[in-house]
């Protein structure tokens, strides 16, 4: 469903009295799953009774902060992308594993005396012991508790804890690549036969070309609104610096189309229903390379592409980087 409709429905649940002890937001960890769960963490943190958060006190403010004192998120560790059962249980004398730790934390009592809230950002990648230790949580949720169970994988989730919590799938608008870069960006990736470095190498250029063009757009569209904002002298190292600003911006959503992409896959990969797809207009030929790689393999795209639009954005040379990393990636059947 939509977000502002999945908004409502909590909202509703809350203001009735009828909000569950856990929830699973399925949808992506970094955009509407998540701005349902900041959104649900508002209601019980500002919204007493009316369920409508105000979005503009103090405790909203902390809340989209993601420092409010009575809400505990936890993510997967950077380098392992697991949550380890260490994330969840006391420290035990490991000090690799910082504070807090979850079930710790919410057998305690709140910090200002109403509702505690835990986000688990993509929960999926609770390994089994953590997800064993999470159960018992489930199992007998505290009082005034919220748990948020947030991933784009829920079938990847132990059927036990699923059933547990109740399933919101929200999905919508993000903003996208504007085309005709979107449907290049995609018919690229889509026209992968091959993997290795000549592939990757040809991929590099198709992608690279598209990102010309779009500087180019960019360039122009920002010189069109210069000019058509009247009696406002702008320099040329101003104009310059807004169309650089614009294509970063630009690149930065086509990284987004190519993560989504290969994303996708690992949805696929993994088990997940069609509905959960960025692209589900190429269902057939992201099917089709899902069916040819490992899990493991899914996931390395993932992060891969991430690295991509990480080192771009350290200014390295897109094209170098492009045609490194492609060549680590499996992306074709
Ligand atoms: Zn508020």
């Amino acid at each position: 469903m939509l977000l502002d409709d999945a908004k409502a429905l909590l909202s509703h649940a809350f203001a009735t009295g009828r909000l569950a002890h856990a929830y699973l937001l399925a949808g992506p960890p970094r955009g509407e799953a998540m701005d349902l769960a900041i959104h649900a963490t508002m209601m019980v943190a500002c919204g007493e009774g009316g369920g409508e958060p105000c979005g503009k006190c103090e405790t909203c403010n902390q809340v989209a902060a993601r420092t409010w004192c009575d809400m505990l998120v936890v993510e997967p560790m950077k380098k392992s992308r697991i949550i380890s059962v260490d994330q969840m249980r006391e420290g035990r004398g490991d000090n690799k594993v910082p504070p807090p730790y979850l079930l710790e934390w919410l057998s305690g009592t709140s910090f200002a005396g109403g509702w505690k809230v835990a986000i688990i950002v993509s929960a999926d990648r609770m390994n089994e012991a953590a997800a064993n230790a999470f159960l018992k949580i489930l199992e007998e949720p505290p009082r005034k508790t919220l748990i948020l169970l947030v991933t784009d994988a829920p079938q990847q989730l132990l059927p036990t804890i699923r059933s547990r919590c109740q399933r919101i799938d929200v999905a919508g608008a993000r903003p996208c690549l504007p085309e005709p870069y979107r449907g290049q960006v995609l018919a690229t990736l889509a026209s992968a036969r091959h993997s290795g470095p000549l592939a990757a190498s040809t991929m590099s250029a198709k992608l690279c070309a598209v990102m010309a063009a779009m500087k180019d757009a960019a360039d122009a569209e920002t010189r069109e609104e210069a000019k058509d904002a009247q009696g406002v002298e702008v320099d040329d190292d101003e104009l310059d610096a807004r169309a650089s600003a614009r294509y970063r911006e630009y690149r930065s959503l086509l990284f987004q189309t190519m993560q989504d992409w290969f994303r996708d896959i690992l949805v696929l990969r993994s088990g997940g229903d069609e509905a959960l797809l960025a692209f589900p207009e190429y269902a057939g030929t992201l099917r089709g390379v899902a069916d040819a790689i490992t899990l493991a393999e899914a996931m390395a795209n993932v992060s891969q592409v991430e690295d991509i639009a990480r080192m771009a954005e350290k200014t390295m040379p897109e094209g170098p980087v492009l045609a490194y990393w492609l060549d680590r990636m499996k992306m074709c059947p």
